[in-house]
C-alpha cells in the first residue's frame, strides 16, 4: 500500500515539487497550503507522515505541531518541519513542539525521501512492538502506566553518550557544545575503543558519529557494525553530516535515528541528544514491559516455576527430541500431601510460603535441562530428558526426601512437616515410537494416585506397557 504524506506548504511551486518527487519516491502526496486545512486533513485522511512548513500564513509551524501532538488521533504521526535558513529559534521551537525532525528549506529531496522512509520504518517497528504486546502500546499503556510520565521537563533522562570523529578535536568541539548536564555523560571515543565502552546491559547509549570517520563514509560503516553488536543493539545512533549530502540520505536509509549538520547550534545539538535519550528510555521501557508480559504468560508468579500452559508444549518437545535421539526420558507428577490441612491450620499465607519453599528445593535438585512446572494448586510436573527408568526412580526418591526430610520454616517460629507423593512414568528408548505425552501424564497421575492410596510420601512407578 502506498504511504500517504500530508504536505502543508503555502508556496505553489514547492507543492509541485513535492507532488512530483514524492510520487517518484512511491508515496502518495496530500497537498495543503495552510495550517487549518492541514490539521483538518491530518484528522480526516489519516496520513502516514506530515511535512509542515514553519511559515504558514495562518498559524506558526510549532503551534500546528503542538496541535497535532495534543490530539489523540494525530498524536503519534511522524512530523518533519521545514524552516528557512538562519532561523535557529524557529527550528528549536518546532523540535520542542514535538517535530521528529527539522530540515532547512529548500530541502534536498533525496535526503527528505530517505528521512521519510526512515521515520515510517521506525513507526512500523514501534507498532509491531505494540502488537506483540497485544494492543496499541503507546496509547494503551501511556507513559504514565510505564512510570515515565514526563512532568513537562521536570525529568530528563541522561546516559552515556559516545562521541566519535576522525579527529579528537572535532568530537571535543561537540562535547563543549552540550550543556553541562549532558556534557558530563559524554565521552570522546576512538573508533577502536568502542567495543570496551559502556555498561554491560547497553542501556541509555547515544552515539554521535561523524559520517567520515577514518575513511569516506567510515562513520556509517561503524554505525552499522555497532548497531549489530549486542551491547549496542538498542543504542540510538546519530550521524553528523551536512544536511544536504549523500551521506545524510545514506545514514537515514541505514537506520540512523537522527542526522545532525556539523554547523548545528549548541542549543539544537543539546536538544536533539536529549530527544534521543528520551526515545531510548521509552523504547527500553516498552521492550521491558513486553518481556515482562511474555514472562507472565509462561511463569507461575507465586513460585517462579513454569505454568501449565508452558509445560505441555515443552514436554512434547522433550518427547520429540527423545524420539529423534532414541533416548529415554521420564515424567513425574507430584502432589503435596494433605496440604489443605496446612492452609486450615496456619492460613493461606503460610501455605504459600510452603509452596515457594518446595519449588525452591525441587529446583535445587534438578538439572538446567529438566522441566519444573506448577500444573495445579499444589501439584507439579517434572520432565527429565535423557533419563532411564532406574535413574528416574532414584531422582524421584531424592525429591521426595528433600521435601519431606527437613521441616519448612513457616515464619513466626512455625515449623511444618510437609511431604509429597510422586508418580513416575518413563518412555522413549532406542527404536521406540514417539510417545503420546497426554497418555504419559495420565499414567504418571495414576501412579501418583496409588502413592496416595498406599499412605502418601511415596514414589510409585507406572508399570503399564509403553
Ligand atoms: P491429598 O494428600 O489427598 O493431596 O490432600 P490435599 O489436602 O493436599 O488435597 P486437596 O485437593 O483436598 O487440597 C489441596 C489444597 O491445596 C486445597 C487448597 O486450599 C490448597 N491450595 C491450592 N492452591 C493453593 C495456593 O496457591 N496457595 C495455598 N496456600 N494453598 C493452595
Ligand atoms: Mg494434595
Ligand atoms: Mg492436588
Amino acid at each position: 500500500m502506498q504511504r500517504r504524506i500530508l504536505i502543508a506548504d503555502s508556496i505553489p511551486a514547492n507543492r509541485v515539487i513535492f507532488q512530483v518527487r514524492l510520487g517518484d519516491g512511491f508515496f502518495r502526496p496530500l497537498l495543503t497550503s495552510d495550517a487549518a486545512s492541514c490539521l483538518r486533513a491530518a484528522r480526516r485522511e489519516r496520513p502516514d507522515l506530515i511535512v509542515i512548513d514553519c511559515d504558514l500564513p495562518d498559524m506558526p509551524g510549532p503551534q500546528v505541531i503542538a496541535t497535532l501532538r495534543a490530539d489523540p488521533r494525530t498524536r503519534s504521526l511522524p512530523v518533519i518541519a521545514l524552516a528557512g535558513p538562519d532561523t535557529p529559534q524557529k527550528r528549536l521551537a518546532a523540535l520542542r513542539a514535538g517535530a521528529d525532525d527539522v530540515m532547512t528549506r529548500p530541502p534536498d529531496m533525496a535526503v527528505m525521501l530517505a528521512r521519510i522512509r526512515n521515520l515510517l520504518r521506525q513507526r512500523e517497528e514501534s507498532q509491531m512492538m505494540s502488537r506483540a504486546w497485544g494492543g496499541d502500546l503507546p496509547e494503551r499503556l501511556g507513559s504514565e502506566m510505564l512510570g515515565l510520565a514526563e512532568h513537562k521537563g521536570s525529568f530528563q533522562p541522561v546516559g552515556p553518550i559516545g562521541l566519535i570523529a576522525a579527529r579528537a578535536e572535532t568530537a571535543l568541539h561537540w562535547k563543549h557544545k552540550l550543556a553541562p548536564r549532558l556534557r558530563e555523560h559524554a565521552r570522546v571515543l576512538a573508533p577502536s575503543e568502542v567495543s570496551g565502552y559502556g555498561d554491560q546491559t547497553g542501556q541509555s547509549h547515544v552515539f554521535l558519529i561523524a559520517a567520515d570517520t577514518g575513511t569516506h563514509g567510515g562513520g556509517l560503516r561503524l554505525m552499522t557494525q555497532l548497531a549489530g553488536a549486542s551491547p549496542y543493539r538498542h543504542s540510538m545512533f546519530c550521524i553528523v553530516a551536512p544536511e544536504t549530502s549523500d551521506a545524510a540520505a545514506l545514514a537515514f536509509d541505514l537506520g540512523a535515528h537522527d542526522v545532525i549538520d556539523p554547523e548545528v547550534t549548541a542549543e539544537e545539538l543539546d536538544l536533539r541528544i536529549r530527544m534521543l535519550l528520551r526515545r531510548k528510555q521509552r523504547a527500553d521501557a516498552e521492550r521491558n514491559s513486553i518481556e515482562a508480559g511474555l514472562r507472565l504468560a509462561i511463569i507461575d508468579p507465586l513460585t517462579g516455576a513454569y505454568n501449565r500452559r508452558y509445560a505441555f508444549p515443552r514436554l512434547a518437545g522433550i518427547a520429540e527430541q527423545a524420539a529423534v535421539e532414541g533416548s529415554e526420558f521420564a515424567v513425574l507428577v507430584l502432589d503435596l500431601d494433605r496440604f489443605k490441612s496446612v492452609n486450615d491450620r496456619y492460613g493461606h499465607t503460610t501455605g504459600d510460603t510452603v509452596l515457594i519453599e518446595v519449588v525452591r528445593r525441587l529446583r535445587e535438585n534438578l538439572r538446567i535441562e529438566d522441566l519444573l512446572a506448577r500444573i495445579g494448586g499444589e501439584e507439579f510436573l517434572i520432565a527429565l530428558p535423557d533419563t532411564t527408568a532406574a535413574e528416574a526412580h532414584r531422582i524421584a526418591e531424592r525429591l521426595r526426601c528433600v521435601v519431606g526430610d527437613t521441616p519448612v520454616d513457616g515464619g513466626n517460629g512455625v515449623e511444618l512437616q510437609v511431604t509429597v507423593s510422586i508418580g513416575v512414568k518413563t518412555g522413549g528408548g532406542p527404536m521406540a515410537a514417539p510417545e503420546d505425552i497426554t497418555a504419559m501424564v495420565d499414567e504418571a497421575d495414576g501412579a501418583l494416585m496409588r502413592s496416595k492410596i498406599s499412605g502418601r510420601n511415596i514414589v510409585t512407578l507406572s508399570h503399564s506397557p509403553a
